[in-house]
């Protein structure tokens, strides 16, 4: 099973991939745990995408593109799926990831996406901000991460909607029901595509 996880900031992507990815015994791959890792293991390209993680900016595409195959080719010789959270981000991302995808022969079965109203996003990234404290939690940056999922991100969703793999489900409901809303109709489309 072969899944894109599309949600804004705090709609609870983290909880719910960690969850989703058991039930289908798939990797889940986070780009930002990805980048967060290297910045903090302070690799190469750990110094060269911490600035953007601070500023809430979204890493150059090369960069994305290069972790997201090394990941995805390793999911898919492992398990044959993947669960990826935080890419794409970008209709650029999207045209290019599906290029690899398709030249990994791993193109994608479902688009999962969380639907949670700004004002909430905002009151839960806030909230998370006194008490887990990321470096990119500064009410300022939130701001900004919030804008740069609406005119960047957002659109993806009319995008993979004209492709007939889009699924909304409402990330304002309690965590338990988004896990089983979501593995439900995941569970429906695997079986639709045999997978
Ligand atoms: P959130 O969705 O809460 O902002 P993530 O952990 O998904 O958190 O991403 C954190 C940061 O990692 C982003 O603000 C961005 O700087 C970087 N990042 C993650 N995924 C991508 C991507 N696909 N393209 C560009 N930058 C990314």
């Amino acid at each position: 099973m072969r899944i894109l996880l599309l949600a804004p900031p705090g709609a609870g992507k983290g909880t719910q991939a960690d969850r989703i990815s058991v039930h289908f015994g798939i990797p889940h791959i986070s780009t930002g745990d990805l980048f967060r890792r290297h910045v903090a293991e302070r690799t190469p390209l750990g110094l060269e995408v911490e600035e953007y993680l601070r500023r809430g900016d979204l890493v150059p595409d090369d960069i994305v593109l290069g972790i997201v195959e090394e990941a995805v080719a390793d999911a898919v010789a492992r398990t044959g799926g993947y669960l990826l959270d935080g890419f794409p981000r970008t209709l650029a991302q999207a045209r290019r990831g599906y290029r690899i995808a398709v030249r990994l022969g791993a193109t994608v079965h479902g688009v999962l996406h969380f639907d949670v109203r700004e004002p909430e996003l905002l009151r839960r990234l806030l909230e998370r901000a006194t008490t887990e404290g990321r470096d990119d939690d500064t009410e300022a940056t939130i701001r900004h991460r919030l804008d740069v999922y609406k005119t960047e991100t957002e659109p993806l969703l009319d995008y993979y909607r004209g492709r007939g793999v889009l699924v909304t489900v409402s990330g304002e409901q309690p965590v338990d029901d988004v896990t089983a809303e979501s593995i439900a109709a995941l569970e429906a489309i695997r079986q639709k595509a045999g997978a």
